[in-house]
């Protein structure tokens, strides 16, 4: 009697093979410095309009320059940051 030792192991590595020579580099606009690191912009949901009726902090990454610190472009679209010209608006 032989057992199988659980079959065979499948190899599951879904490994995309991507050239990053040819992905565009995201430079900081203000600098041109090209590393970024993670931050988070914190926003506080009041209770009124909460969805559990609780005072909520609500945490959103976002990529700053390490350098100057400039979020990267379009990672403030939605947050509410940048709110010149639009209403602003609570979709959760
Ligand atoms: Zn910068």
């Amino acid at each position: 009697m032989s057992m199988h030792p659980k079959g065979q192991i499948r190899k599951q590595k879904q490994q995309v093979q991507v050239d990053l020579k040819q992905a565009d580099t995201i430079k900081c606009s203000d600098c041109g410095n090209y590393l970024f690191i993670t931050s988070f912009i914190l926003k506080k949901l009041s209770a009124l309009v909460s969805p559990n009726g609780q005072e909520a902090l609500i945490p959103v990454q976002v990529y700053s320059c390490g350098n100057c610190g400039k979020v990267a472009d379009g990672m403030l679209e939605g947050s509410g940051v940048e709110e010149e010209s639009s209403f602003p608006r609570l979709d959760i």
